[in-house]
């Protein structure tokens, strides 16, 4: 027996308990080092014309064998002699294919190996691992055993074809730890397809079917070699035979890879459909590259309706990061900015890895393709909002949020990236409009950007003096969702226009409206500090009274913040009672201020209360209320 080279017994260590988060990741790495061994003979062949091998001769076979706990897989890729399998796999830390990379002039290859130490983790599921090797062009094929740490040997065997068979003797089971899923065929398909679809050679295994023999005996509709017989003849079925037939497992070519020629109909959506478990076409597909400073390839996709639990906390953003067709990070999520989080899809990219190939390396790489990536989807939503405007606002409905909190949550600094992806109804057309088309339909003399709030449109149209904003043919924009006031006062302005609520225009009609000072004085003694003003208004219609607010936090934002949990003094708009000058209330008022304080008391507190219920306030004592309106009713 030989020792390892190394450090051997920690290196292992670090190997088997330490670099991997997921023992799983051993099937990834071995059939990577496959697919580099035939990407060598392969490139051997084109270089040196010698091996009369097409892409087409070479696979990768997996065979479980249940009863001996062993898990097989071969490959007819270059193999390795015996000073090879010394100096590769009796070195921890020495990559072959590193060396074969760095020593080949085609920069192009697809290498994946580099760290020399993915094979190792073999030994994360087995106690013993055998390579039984043959290099192309040798007679000799030779066997390398080891059970870990100890060392290995190596001896001469039999092989008749060049390439190399790695047999796993799986670890014996021991309470919760089990290994026997990795014999189990699902299991290994599982995996196949999660980390090395896009292994450009086939991936092979035998896999079990269920055949039946007796079609003659069915009745007509059970000729049909799918049947399941799951119907009502199934009594006329014999036992289903089991079959082991043959199966490529991996679907080597990534679509992201394909050329326009080589796509098939509907090839991208029926991706997202199965990678991202969605039942629907994605609403669009973004596919992008980029070459030079960043190098990547990259397919986006922008779901046609709101994930099930986008708005959960289990909700996870992020694309898939493949390299040389290995699956590196399901989510990866330094490749998204938070407002950007429904967009799904995957980028393929040679970043530099970690050491266990789970993570990458270098964060200024991601860096650059987010901030490339960005870029393009924005465009893509711009170029969607002018060219495919119902499809937009489909999108807008259900991710806008997510761009409206992007300028909120960030304190402006995503403002400019943002606020032309922004859109908020008219009051004057019930429609979505942009900041852009907004101004572009502003009218002669006007100076800011309006807008109410509300729980929908009809609810801000409906605010008292909103009407009067909108004859002078200013249009206003309704707020109707939490994070919308939140969001303008974070956009302060659209180009040299600030926005500003529609209670702020001076509508002219208030002129004239001067309230009794008694009355005035008696409303603020029994409000106290509830309000801050109280006035008279000509603009109320049939409203006896409404609530405004004076100075930057509105009555929604009051709203909001009350929402917020954790919070024990929630902040407080400054409000102003209007009272409308034209309602008998006005009069009753002024009647009871000189004759009844006790009822005019009653009816000030009452008009307040009614005042938050309109504004959706709460009345903070209910039972005081119904007791006032009895008094002044009886
Ligand atoms: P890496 O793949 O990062 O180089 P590994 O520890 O997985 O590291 O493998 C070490 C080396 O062993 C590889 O670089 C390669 O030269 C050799 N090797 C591993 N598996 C095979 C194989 N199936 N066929 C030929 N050579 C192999």
């Amino acid at each position: 027996m030989k020792k390892f080279k190394t450090e051997s017994k920690r290196m292992l260590d670090l190997v088997i308990n330490s670099i991997y988060t997921n023992r799983e990741i051993f099937l990834r790495e071995l059939l990577s080092n496959a697919s580099d061994a035939i990407d060598k003979l392969y490139y051997k062949g084109l270089t040196e014309g010698l091996t009369g091998l097409t892409r087409d001769d070479f696979y990768i076979k997996i065979d479980l064998d249940k009863d001996n706990r062993t898990l097989k897989i071969t490959d007819n890729g270059i193999g390795m002699t015996s000073e090879e399998l010394e100096n590769n796999l009796g070195t921890i830390a020495k990559s072959g294919s590193f060396d074969f990379k760095n020593g080949n002039e085609n920069k192009d290859i697809d290498i994946i190996g580099q760290f020399g130490v993915g094979f190792y983790s073999a030994f994360m599921v087995a106690k013993r691992v055998e390579v039984l090797s043959k290099a192309y062009g040798n007679d000799k094929a030779y066997l390398w055993a080891s059970e870990g740490a100890d060392g290995y040997e190596v001896t001469e065997s039999q092989k008749e074809t060049c390439g190399t068979e790695i047999t796993l003797y799986l670890k014996d089971d021991e309470g919760e730890e089990s290994y026997k899923e990795f014999v189990e065929e699902y299991k290994i398909k599982d995996l196949v397809k999660k980390y090395s679809d896009y292994i450009r050679y086939p991936i092979k295994m035998l896999v079990t079917t269920y055949e039946y023999d007796d079609k003659e005996d069915c009745c007509d509709e059970c000729h049909d070699e799918t049947c399941e017989h799951e119907h009502e003849h199934e009594h006329k079925h014999s036992e289903p035979k089991e079959v082991k037939k043959e199966q490529v497992l991996n679907s080597m070519t990534p679509v992201w890879r394909k050329t326009k020629a080589e796509l098939k109909e509907n090839e991208y959506e029926n991706f997202y459909k199965d990678e991202f478990y969605d039942a629907q076409n994605p609403l669009k597909c973004i596919y992008t590259s980029a070459e030079g400073a960043v190098d990547y390839k990259a397919l986006l996709f922008i779901p046609k309706t709101i994930p099930y639990n986008y708005y959960s906390k289990n909700y996870e953003k992020g694309l898939k990061l493949y390299t040389a067709g290995v699956m590196i990070t399901d989510k990866c999520s330094d490749l998204l900015p938070d407002y950007f989080n429904f967009v799904k899809g995957i980028v393929d990219s040679e970043v530099t890895l970690n050491i266990s190939r789970e993570t990458v390396q270098q964060n200024r790489q991601l860096k650059a393709i987010k901030n490339s990536l960005e870029k393009k989807i924005k465009s893509e939503l711009l170029s969607m909002q002018k060219n495919e405007r119902d499809k937009y606002e489909e999108f807008f409905d259900n991710f806008g949020l997510s761009l409206k909190y992007g300028i909120y949550s960030s304190f402006g600094m995503n403002n400019d990236n943002l606020v032309d992806l922004i859109m908020f109804k008219s009051a004057k057309s019930g429609k979505y409009v942009t900041f852009q088309e907004y101004v572009d339909n502003m009218s002669e003399g006007q100076k800011s950007i309006y807008y109410a709030t509300g729980k929908t449109v009809e609810a801000c149209k409906a605010l008292p003096k909103l009407e009067a904003v909108l004859d002078k043919g200013y249009d206003v924009l309704c707020l109707t969702e939490d994070v919308d006031e939140f969001c303008v006062k974070m956009l302060v302005k659209y180009k040299d226009f600030e926005f500003k609520s529609y209670e702020t225009e001076d509508v002219g009609s208030d002129v004239g409206a001067e309230i009794d000072k008694d009355v005035e004085t008696a409303v603020m003694e029994v409000l106290k500090d509830k309000i801050v003003k109280v006035k008279l208004s000509q603009n109320l219609k049939n409203h006896p009274v409404s609530l405004t607010s004076e100075g930057d936090l509105s009555i929604e934002m009051e709203k909001v913040f009350a929402k917020m949990p954790n919070v024990n003094q929630p902040m407080k708009a400054k409000k102003v009672l209007e009272i409308n000058a034209n309602h008998p209330v006005y009069a009753k008022l002024s009647e009871l201020c000189n004759s009844d304080k006790e009822k005019f008391n009653d009816l000030v507190s009452v008009l307040f209360d009614q005042a938050c219920l309109i504004s959706g306030l709460e009345v903070e004592d209910i039972t005081g209320l119904t007791d006032k309106i009895f008094n002044l009713i009886v």
